[in-house]
Formats: C-alpha cells, sequence, structure tokens
C-alpha cells in the first residue's frame, strides 16, 4: 500500500480524532475536513441508528452478522467494541484515497487509534480533551440526551478513555477543547502543518 511507504510523496495523510464523547470532536473534525479538503471515513456500526443520523453519511449501520463477516475477511482498517456495539474503519476507500494522496480523517477511539498506528506510524493522531474533567460532566449534562445514570456512564469512560489516551503514547497532539473556535484552530493549523511538510 502507498501510505505505508513514507517516502511515497504521492500518498496522502491519515488523521486519527480521538476524545470522549460531549468533548466537541465531531464538530473539530467536520471543522478540518471543509478547511482541508479532507474526506471523513464512513465507519460501519452496529450500534442502532438514532434520529440524529444519517445512514450512509454518518455511519453505515448493519447488523452483527455483516459486521463480523467483513471483519472476519480483513476488509476493516480497524475495528473495536465500544458500549456494547462494534464500530469499525472500511479499508478499501481508506487505501484508495491515500494513494490519491489525499487527507482521509478517521474519527476513532483510542483503541482503534492504536492499530492504526502499528500499521500506519506516520498517520497523524490527535486527542480532543475538555478543559476538566467538572466541565465534560457539565457538557454531558447540557446536551439533554441521556439520564443521569447513562451520563455517569458516559462520563466514568470518558475518564478512563483519556487516561489510556495518554498512556498509550500513540497520539501525537492533545488539543483542549476550551473554546470551539481555538480548539478548530489549533487542529486545523497542526494538521496544515503535517500538509506543508510531507510536500517539502
Ligand atoms: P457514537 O456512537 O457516539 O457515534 O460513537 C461512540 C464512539 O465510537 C466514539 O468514541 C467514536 O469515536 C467511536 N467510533 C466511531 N467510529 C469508529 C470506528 O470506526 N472505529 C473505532 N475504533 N471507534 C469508532
Amino acid at each position: 500500500m502507498p501510505s505505508q511507504d513514507p517516502t511515497n510523496a504521492s500518498a496522502g495523510l491519515l488523521l486519527i480524532i480521538s476524545g470522549p464523547s460531549g468533548v466537541g470532536k465531531t464538530t473539530i473534525t467536520h471543522h478540518v475536513e471543509k478547511r482541508l479538503n479532507g474526506i471523513f471515513s464512513v465507519s460501519m456500526t452496529t450500534r442502532p441508528m438514532t434520529a440524529a443520523d444519517k445512514d450512509g453519511y454518518d455511519y453505515v449501520f448493519v447488523d452483527e452478522e455483516t459486521f463480523k463477516a467483513a471483519a472476519k475477511r480483513g476488509d476493516m482498517l480497524e475495528w473495536a467494541e465500544v458500549f456494547g456495539n462494534y464500530y469499525g474503519t472500511p479499508r478499501r476507500p481508506v487505501d484508495l484515497a491515500l494513494a490519491a494522496g489525499r487527507l482521509v480523517i478517521l474519527e476513532i477511539d483510542v483503541a482503534g487509534a492504536e492499530q492504526v498506528k502499528a500499521n500506519l506510524p506516520q498517520s497523524l493522531a490527535v486527542f480532543v480533551l475538555p478543559p476538566s474533567e467538572e466541565e465534560l460532566l457539565s457538557r454531558l449534562r447540557r446536551r439533554n440526551r441521556e439520564g443521569e445514570a447513562v451520563i455517569q456512564r458516559r462520563f466514568a469512560k470518558a475518564k478512563t478513555e483519556i487516561a489510556r489516551a495518554k498512556a498509550s503514547g500513540v497520539y501525537d497532539h492533545f488539543i483542549t477543547n476550551d473554546t470551539l473556535e481555538h480548539a478548530i484552530e489549533e487542529a486545523v493549523s497542526l494538521v496544515a502543518a503535517r500538509l506543508h511538510a510531507e510536500k517539502d
């Protein structure tokens, strides 16, 4: 695969964005995608579709049998189980876009990022942090999506995810989302810097 050869000038850049739920990573991801003409990799998932999701745009929603068959065939660049559901990155669209020299963006969890970095160490991995634990908890509450028990579960998972991300050694940058504008600018400029460095 061309993207595995860091000396191949035509290979694109694979960008991984991770962060706990409620931290604003999806908004940041979509700004980076638009500003830098990136391609968002649409994941496959077995989680139930919600009213907020568009099938084929946010995710490709499949049943467990379809997901497991795809993983078994080796069609996933990475996959993980998150909150009891499977999530994975279809490999082929990523390979094609990278070979065409494009910026490809994966919004995936820490377990997925570890797998991608192990295979493609030249990918760029960014983790979005909340300004503080207290602020993350109030953001989860302000979303008004879930009851307190679910919020507490997501909050506990977020703290574990942050600790795992820091210990993993996988992330090249940690961005603190104190204000969305600042976090977007920081993400865009560090990805732009890497894209320019690769052209030189
Ligand atoms: P949600 O269901 O809230 O959209 O996503 C839950 C979690 O799954 C998020 O942390 C998200 O980053 C992660 N996720 C989404 N797609 C993928 C994927 O393809 N692979 C992995 N490993 N994680 C994913």
